[in-house]
């Protein structure tokens, strides 16, 4: 984060403003964490804040302070771009290509008022007046603390915030472990504890919180799961037919994929979930180590991410895009090998 980002902001908001701050499509735990944890900092600056989302977010982020007043454009289309381009100030946090809000992407190129971006993906395009963009950060989250305390307002951060920083960090570094979690990271979490976060009650309410259905998803998964231990790789599929079998509702199927990487020896792993609706296979891709499933992604399944967790999607049937999926991973081979041994 640079001097000029911090001053570009403070002029930006040395003003109160009508100010609309966007998390990714499909929002997570830390695109809900850190659009609500600026909602709550601008709150207290005097500005008028909305998070407004692209789409639904999962039920078990809903006790998350103020996500009741979370828009979602897709619910309400012409009302929501109405209130987009009342705003003098767009804030875009946890991506950086607008294409990630999905259909919104259309009201959002039009916008006048200035953006300024807070995201730790690889490559961020250049839509932004101001942007903070580090993949050196395990989390937006921990990027919104740096950019209150950047501002001189750390004395700002009550429980309310800290919670909300809590659980994009919380998540995005899969329980403090993947390896972009540093020490910094842990003494932030440590001030967040100690301003009152309460760091046992939120772990359950995001992972002990599921249904039977969605724990039965989750068997499914495991059982469709396919090996190939000669080349460090596992992958998954859930058909449409398989989540209506369960009652799928949004947010079922988060962290399945990071079950492919549990396999002694298995250092790239896949699963693809057929979505009839919207016409797509959508894919997540981990690795552990130096194989970068964010080029994977942007290469072959018109995605992107970070090195070891990406995501990415297909217009193919489940069947085909497997079928291809095998196919690459084949070419792949002998270089996979060199990356990971
Ligand atoms: P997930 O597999 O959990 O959906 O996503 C893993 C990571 O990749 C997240 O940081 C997410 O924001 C990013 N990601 C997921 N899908 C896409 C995609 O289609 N395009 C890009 N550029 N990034 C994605
Ligand atoms: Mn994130």
């Amino acid at each position: 984060m640079t001097n000029a980002y911090i001053q570009g902001l403070a002029q930006l908001l040395d003003a109160p403003k009508k100010i609309a701050i966007i998390p990714h499509r499909s929002p997570d735990g830390d695109a809900m964490g850190s659009t609500l944890a600026l909602y709550h900092f601008l709150r207290k600056g005097g500005h008028t804040p909305v998070v407004i989302a692209p789409n639904e977010f999962p039920e078990f982020l809903a006790w998350l302070p103020d996500s009741e007043t979370v828009l979602v454009y897709e619910k309400d289309k012409e009302n929501v771009a109405r209130i987009l381009q009342e705003q003098e100030l767009i804030f875009t946090l946890d991506f950086n290509a607008l294409h990630r809000t999905g259909e919104m992407e259309h009201v959002l190129a039009k916008l006048t008022a200035p953006f300024v971006m807070i995201d730790h993906h690889e490559r961020p395009d250049g839509y932004a007046q101001l942007t903070y963009s580090d993949t050196a950060f395990g989390s937006t989250c921990e990027m919104v603390y740096n950019v209150i305390v950047g501002l001189g307002k750390r004395d700002w951060i009550d429980k309310t915030i800290a919670t909300c920083i809590y659980t994009g960090i919380l998540t995005d570094s899969g329980s403090f472990k993947f390896p972009k979690t540093t020490g910094t990271t842990h003494r932030i979490v440590a001030e967040l504890i100690d301003l009152g976060v309460d760091n046992s009650e939120i772990p359950a309410l995001l992972y002990d919180n599921g249904s039977f259905d969605s724990l039965q998803l989750l068997g499914r998964a495991l059982q469709n799961m396919k090996v190939f231990p000669e080349f460090g790789i596992s992958y998954t599929t859930l058909s449409q037919a398989e989540l209506d079998a369960h009652h799928y509702a949004k947010g079922d199927t988060e962290g399945i994929v990071n079950y492919g990487l549990s396999i002694k020896g298995i250092t790239f792993t896949a699963i693809f979930i057929e979505h009839t609706d919207e016409k797509i296979i959508k894919i997540s891709f981990r690795s552990q180590g130096a194989f970068d499933v964010n080029q994977f992604a942007r290469d072959h399944f018109n995605g992107g991410g970070h090195i070891n967790a990406a995501g990415g999607k297909s217009t193919q049937t489940l069947a085909e895009t497997v079928a291809r999926f095998e196919r690459i991973v084949r070419e792949y081979h002998p270089n996979l090998q060199k990356q990971v041994s």
